[in-house]
């Protein structure tokens, strides 16, 4: 009998490599907080600096969001360049695209350069549509990408899709395995990097910061948060200027691979690329919010075929489409929402973070500042967005045991949810998100906790994987 896996295909790469804690206080120059493709960029950015910096990371590096994407390194994002046209101006579209194909080069200059043996393949993206009321939606993002000399052929009829109606090629694009890529950086820099360290406090202090990691202080004049969610520093991030979007992934073996990576412009969304003779199949994207069962979610995706892997992961999506990186105030930097496209964006975010550090100038500063106006009387998403965030707070509170292997308990005076495994261990957790107090759902696909209203997870013993939270739910 088939076993199906439930974690991604990636997180089948095994590095036995932990690098140490944070045990003692420290005082360095740059502090950056996350070891997933933001901070581990970061991190390589500024090793030709004269700045003695460090990374922490609360788990282990890679394992969170980064090795569940699908690892693509492309600038054939959905109708991004239309959705960005639409609402602020076709120049700031035309530079978003500039941006892209630059960190789509960036990335695969890197990896070349460094020789790294991270499975990078040149591959052809498309950009597709099933539905005929959908093909002038992509006329228009061909005539944009046309205008902006992308070399993007128009076709018919695809290897991949026999109910394509039309669909955008382009050809210098890649596929890589981002732990693989991860792991290089992981283990070339070893002894700057503090795994199992979580930052659990921020404090100015004239002007340096004292940050309080595993109870020990690290003394630095610059932080760079790559957490993903940096909402505990930045709570009105969510729901004003972003929301969660949670996607379900499939891998299974095929006869044969195919050298493509492609992408629809329909509801729901399809996305799949090859690794090795593996196809991977994103099907179904939601607003973390609007989510009515996760069991029924991995059930469609089940539907379509038998998948050895199955997964699901989550990503910031901005109200502008553009991603926050650069400065929030006085020395502290964030690098997130990027809307799904974060190989290149995390990438990307390593240079422009570095060159603020270092005062030098880079093109793209202004373009992501994550303090720049977003014109809300624009975006007719935003009431839905709150709704949706408020109709989710006030479901979880009501009725909060999605199914019934979990069971609803009062202990020690406290709420909490217990679900018995195959081997009749209990796990008990508090049933409560610390991040805005929702009540916790029970993911039995791959065995962790969620909150539905705004995507914080946490493994099976209340352990924070994801935020928003930046704190577990373990019962003691
Ligand atoms: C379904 C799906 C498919 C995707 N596919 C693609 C794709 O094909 N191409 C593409 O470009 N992008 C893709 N993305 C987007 C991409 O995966 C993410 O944008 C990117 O991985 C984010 O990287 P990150 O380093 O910012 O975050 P993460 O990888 O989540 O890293 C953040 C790290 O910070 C750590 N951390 C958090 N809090 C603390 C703390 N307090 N102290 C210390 N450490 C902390 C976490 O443990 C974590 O390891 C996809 C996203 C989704 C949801």
């Amino acid at each position: 009998m088939m076993i199906m896996k439930n974690y991604s295909i990636w997180e089948d790469l095994n590095n036995n490599l932990t690098c140490k804690s944070i045990s003692q206080d420290m005082d360095v120059d740059v502090l950056i907080v996350g070891g997933g493709i933001t901070g581990i960029s970061v991190l390589i950015n500024l090793m030709n600096s004269k700045l003695k910096t460090i990374l922490i990371e609360k788990n282990k590096c890679g394992l969170a969001t980064t090795s569940k994407s699908t690892a693509k390194i492309t600038y054939l994002q959905e109708k991004i360049y239309m959705n960005i046209r639409n609402l602020i101006n076709e120049d700031t579209a035309s530079f978003y695209l500039d941006s892209q194909r630059y960190a789509t080069n960036l990335l695969k200059n890197l990896i070349e350069k460094n020789e790294i043996d991270c499975d990078l393949k040149k591959v052809d993206s498309y950009l597709f549509t099933d539905l005929d009321s959908n093909k002038e939606k992509l006329e228009e993002e061909y005539k944009f990408l046309k205008n902006n000399k992308v070399n993007v052929e128009k076709v018919t009829s695809v290897s991949f899709d026999k109910n394509c109606k039309l669909a955008l090629k382009v050809s210098d694009t890649y596929v890589f395995h981002p732990l693989k890529y991860i792991n290089y950086w992981k283990n070339k820099y070893k002894d700057l990097i503090y795994e199992n360290s979580k930052l659990t406090k921020i404090n100015k202090v004239k002007d340096y910061y004292e940050c309080l990691v595993n109870g020990r202080i690290i003394k630095t004049k610059y932080v760079v948060i790559a957490s993903h969610y940096p909402y505990f520093l930045l709570p009105f991030l969510l729901p004003i200027k972003s929301h969660i979007e949670t996607s379900y992934i499939g891998a299974k073996k095929e006869d044969k691979t195919q050298n493509i990576s492609a992408i629809n412009i329909d509801k729901p969304t399809k996305s799949l690329r090859y690794h090795h003779n593996y196809l991977i199949y994103l099907y179904n994207s939601f607003k973390s919010a609007n989510i009515k069962s996760v069991k029924d979610n991995f059930e469609e995706l089940n539907k379509i075929d038998k998948f050895q892997y199955m997964w699901s992961n989550n990503d910031i999506i901005t109200n502008d489409y553009l991603p926050f990186i650069g400065r929030i105030k006085d020395n502290l930097f964030i690098a997130t929402g990027y809307n799904t496209w974060g190989m290149t964006n995390g990438t990307l975010a390593g240079e422009i973070i570095k060159d603020l550090i270092l005062e030098k100038e880079n093109k793209y500063i202004k373009l992501f500042d994550p303090n720049r106006e977003i014109n809300l009387s624009k975006i007719i998403r935003f009431p839905s967005d709150l709704y949706s965030n408020i109709k989710a707070i006030c479901k979880s509170t009501k009725n909060n045991v999605n199914n019934n292997l979990v069971i609803n308990k009062i202990i020690k005076g406290q709420k909490v949810l217990v679900y018995k495994d195959s081997k009749g261990i209990e796990h008990i957790v508090l049933n409560k998100c610390p991040h805005m107090k929702c009540g916790i759902v029970f993911n039995e696909k791959e065995l962790i906790w969620e909150c539905l209203c705004h995507g914080s997870r946490f493994d099976i013993d209340g352990k924070c994987i994801n935020g928003p939270s930046n704190l577990d739910i373990t019962f003691k």
